[in-house]
């Protein structure tokens, strides 16, 4: 048995997504490349390959890594480059697109054999929370003047609009992208490319693929451009869980059950959006409220009901603990990170890497 704490990334989970991921490629002719920042597990990179025409990224490390382990198209977004990675996101990308006229400016003459787009801020957007939201006021993330852009139009052949978040909601996304097309159609007019982000959750159950297939379909031929979409929680969405073993148990009020692992070192995202941690449904009549070995005092992934008592050495699982989880584990309080397993299509697991107190001592000086 491999020793908790580990995710498990399961491929026969992702081939589902996957599957879903191809059929709007048909039927809608738009491209889809996985946002990295969501999930970059690359040990599952040869499944996702054959069904993702390539990568996006947030930063130099992240294009590089997309180049190195995915390969196909590689598309290089940052919010600001600094002008000493430059050259290194360039030969690791075949698209750039810049975040603002500024930096677009900036780097016009390094990069000008380059493929360029920019990023548009259409100033609506389906988040619900502030801080996720990139059309918030003030925001940074994007250029929202058409006039402004009109300027720059010589320099680029392609846009990047992402303003959804785990959006559901088709309607939703058919109006949001009307706004858009409102906004700035006489400048979509005038591209080769447009990039729609990711935030649209069309992997998941009951989503009306054929809709949003035909609406990008006719928002292709409409302008002439090719449609990109960049798929980050949708391309793993339920794919994955957290194994977790219970250290302890006590009494204080509530059953309380202490597992070895914690939300802000391994599901961070659960406290920065204060939500739950979630488990297979189980209505049995012993409740615990199940909850980190951090000294975090709010270190709680939630309360369950289980169809027996919790003891030590009991073991848990959490699901859908891919997406901005892995890729965002860290070392707080020194608690062993998770290993990393994969279960194969041939239903095989294999544990792919584990860490130790070396990689801790090795993140700090
Ligand atoms: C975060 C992000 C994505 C991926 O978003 P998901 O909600 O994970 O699909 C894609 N493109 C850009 C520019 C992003 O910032």
């Amino acid at each position: 048995m491999i020793k908790t704490p580990y995710y498990l990334i399961d491929k026969s989970k992702l081939l589902r997504n996957m599957e879903k991921i191809a059929y709007l490629r048909e039927h809608s002719g738009a491209r889809a490349l996985l946002a990295l920042k969501c999930f970059a597990t690359w040990s599952v990179f040869d499944l996702m390959s054959q069904y993702m025409d390539g990568t996006t990224s947030s930063s130099l490390y992240e294009v590089k890594l997309g180049k190195r382990k995915f390969g196909g198209e590689t598309h290089a977004y940052s919010v600001a480059y600094a002008d000493d990675e430059i050259e290194e996101v360039l030969a690791h990308s075949d698209k750039i697109i810049f975040n603002s006229i500024g930096q677009l400016q900036r780097f016009a003459d390094a990069s000008a054999n380059h493929v360029r787009g920019l990023r548009l801020n259409p100033q609506v957007s389906s988040s619900d929370w502030l801080i996720a939201d990139p059309a918030r006021p003030f925001s940074r993330l994007g250029e929202w003047d058409a006039d402004k852009v009109e300027q720059v139009m010589p320099l680029i052949s392609g846009f990047m609009i992402h303003n959804n978040c785990e959006n559901s909601d088709f309607d939703l996304f058919d109006s949001m992208l009307q706004k858009i097309e409102e906004r700035f159609g006489s400048l979509l007019e005038r591209v080769q490319w447009v990039s729609l982000g990711g935030g649209i959750h069309f992997t998941g159950e009951g989503y009306p693929l054929d809709r949003l297939c035909a609406r990008l379909k006719a928002f292709a031929e409409r302008y002439g451009v090719q449609v990109y979409l960049e798929p980050g929680e949708a391309a793993i969405t339920n794919s994955t869980t957290l194994e977790v073993t219970v250290l302890d148990t006590l009494y204080n009020g509530k059953q309380l059950a202490i597992v070895d692992s914690s939300i802000e070192a391994h599901m961070l995202d659960l406290l920065i959006y204060r939500q739950q941690a979630r488990m297979e449904p189980c209505d049995g009549p012993h409740e615990y409220m199940v909850c980190g070995k951090s000294c975090l005092a709010g270190d709680i992934f939630g309360e369950f009901r289980f169809d027996r008592e919790l003891k030590t050495g009991d073991r848990l699982s959490f699901i859908d603990a891919a997406g901005y989880t892995m890729v965002k584990k860290n070392w707080f309080n020194g608690v062993k990170m998770p290993s990393i397993a994969v279960r194969h299509l041939n239903g095989e697991v294999e544990l792919v890497r584990e860490f130790g107190y070396d990689d801790f001592e090795s993140g700090l000086s």
